[in-house]
């Protein structure tokens, strides 16, 4: 089966890749099927934001689309960057490093460091009906980058479980405990259902 990717990230797209076309599932990203626009992500939450991106594509190209809308939650800055996460310092040309060294900035020294990557994926279809998912992957916030790998927030935050950030993991144990990768192996398992019962 061949899905559309409503993204331009050229990391999301490499990891809905390695988890999914092992399953089977063909991802074909949006430039390729014609999409060039970026969709505004005008929701209040991960669930909107996945479904409004989604959605457009399978408008544009009449086809299932698949979207994911993700980000970095930290309990001391009240859930903040949240939703705001690609965007955080408020300026589309900074970096990945801006946007954490605003995160180590805004937490200080505090000890309270708790935070979670949440991943909500929503899959469109033609017809109307839609698949939607959500994964988290707990953890906390280090004091400093670490590791050269992933992207995003990922040299600054560490897993529960792990004495080390995302950044240093390898592509697959990422994967294997990812927020992406709970909510793309859901994904995996409602798609099964869903094509099992519109054979
Ligand atoms: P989106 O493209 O609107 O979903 O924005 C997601 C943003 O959240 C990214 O630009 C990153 O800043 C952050 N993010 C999402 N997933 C990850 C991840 O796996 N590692 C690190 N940062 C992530």
């Amino acid at each position: 089966m061949k899905l559309i990717l409503a993204s331009n990230n050229a990391h999301k797209l490499r990891e809905f890749r390695e988890i999914l076309t092992p399953l089977g599932i063909e991802i074909i990203p949006q430039s390729e099927a014609g999409c060039h626009f970026e969709v505004d992500e005008t929701g209040t939450t991960f669930e909107e934001n996945a479904y409004l991106k989604a959605a457009a594509v399978t408008k544009a190209t009449g086809l299932p689309a698949v979207a994911d809308d993700s980000g970095l939650e930290v309990d001391a800055l009240g859930g903040a960057p949240g939703i705001y996460s690609a965007r955080y310092t408020g300026n589309h040309e900074d970096t990945d490093t801006d946007r954490l060294n605003l995160v180590l900035k805004n937490l200080g020294s505090t000890e309270h460091r708790t935070a979670r990557f949440v991943s909500c994926i929503s899959c469109t279809f033609p017809n109307g009906d839609r698949i939607d998912t959500r994964g988290t992957c707990e953890g906390t916030i280090q004091y400093g980058p670490t590791g050269e790998n992933g992207f995003g927030y990922d040299p600054i935050f560490r897993p529960d479980g792990y004495d080390c950030s995302m950044a240093e993991l390898a592509p697959e144990q990422k994967n294997a405990i990812s927020h992406r990768g709970h909510s793309l192996n859901k994904f995996y398992e409602e798609l099964r259902e869903y094509l099992n019962a519109h054979k």
